[in-house]
């Protein structure tokens, strides 16, 4: 499978997240993308660098507002008196009617959902490219290339239009989805990832022209905790273009697999000519988040049944953490997808 590639994600190294009042090392390492980039190439796909698009292709799917906080939040924090090394917020407008605010501790608060996404001076660099990794999948398959992989980090479900968390800044799946609506009246999206894809749902949550399913342990007792429940079904005009599928924690392949089943069965009355696979592998037995027990045969034979709808595919990666069978289970998912293509 050709799988495209930025080492620029190395530059957001992030230091720190808060998890139950105590300051940890964040999960979302660089080493992530070097094993899974190492497992993949000994298994013998085809790794390509992405092309420069510079900001346009994020800038279809977030706010003008945000991509500046973004770009310069790092440099700006750096100059007021006693900041540390990344930007953190603490102070957040929560649900109460509010107003944009001129100070960057208040943009922070207002654009950061959370403490698991600090902005370090390369932040932007890397999330932007990205972006452009997500971008040049979605324009290889626009091509004609009936699937490819884009390695994105840092990954990307959790942000919003404008808004920050969970280890994301911007919505590299968004960002692959809307490129092939360029050519694709209807794109559906599938989030496997164990966390749900609240802020790709957010961002399509009103259109009925992109369908967005997502199969997570359940946000009752899991992040993102405030979206991904069964009844979020979309609004106006995508009322009813919007598919949950919590699953209880710890769940392992064959429940997994039957909601897999769901959601494929939605897509197909979809109808759509593309496809994008919020690919994160933190569903694992494996994976120190321990949300899901998945296996390696479960990501094995979800990435078959998703290939069996034949539709041209984005594979853009998500979550997954330092557990001992991610590149493996990445191995077993581009195998398992590449079955089901018959390839
Ligand atoms: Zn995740």
């Amino acid at each position: 499978m050709k799988i495209v590639y930025s080492e620029k994600h190395a530059q957001h190294d992030p230091q720190h997240f808060v998890v139950r009042g105590t300051k940890l090392r964040s999960a979302e390492q660089p080493e992530r993308a070097t094993r899974l980039l190492g497992a993949a190439t000994e298994a013998g796909h085809t790794i390509l660098p992405p092309k420069s698009y510079g900001p346009a292709p994020a800038a279809t799917v977030h706010t003008p507002e945000y991509l500046d906080f973004l770009q310069t939040a790092a440099r700006e924090w750096a100059k007021l008196p006693g900041a540390g090394p990344e930007v953190v917020p603490n102070v957040h407008p929560a649900r109460a009617h509010a107003s944009y605010p001129k100070a960057l501790a208040g943009r922070a608060g207002w654009h950061q959902v959370d403490t698991g996404c600090p902005i370090g001076p390369h932040t932007w660099d890397a999330a932007l490219a990205a972006t452009e990794v997500a971008a040049t999948v979605a324009d290889m398959v626009l091509a004609g290339e009936n699937h490819a992989y884009a390695l994105c980090r840092p990954p990307g479900h959790h942000a919003y239009a404008d808004m920050a968390g969970g280890f994301c800044f911007l919505n590299n799946t968004a960002v692959a989805a809307q490129r092939l609506r360029g050519k694709h009246e209807r794109v559906a999206i599938l989030d496997v990832d164990v966390h749900h894809g609240n802020g790709t749902q957010g961002i399509f949550y009103e259109r009925d022209d992109v369908l967005t399913v997502s199969i997570h342990a359940d946000p009752d007792h899991y992040y993102p905790f405030f979206w991904g429940h069964a009844h979020e079904r979309g609004a106006g005009k995508g009322e009813g273009f919007n598919l949950n599928l919590p699953l209880p924690l710890g769940s392992p392949d064959a429940p997994w697999l039957e909601a897999g089943d769901k959601a494929l069965a939605r897509i197909h009355d979809f109808q759509p000519t593309a496809l994008v696979v919020a690919l994160g592998l933190d569903a694992s037995e494996s994976d120190p988040l321990q949300g899901l027990k998945v296996t390696g045969a479960g990501f094995h034979a979800m990435a078959e049944k998703i290939a069996r709808l034949g539709l041209p595919t984005v594979l853009v990666q998500e979550g997954g953490y330092l557990g001992d069978d991610l590149g493996r289970n990445l191995v077993q998912f581009l195998a398992g997808f590449e079955k089901g293509r018959g390839a």
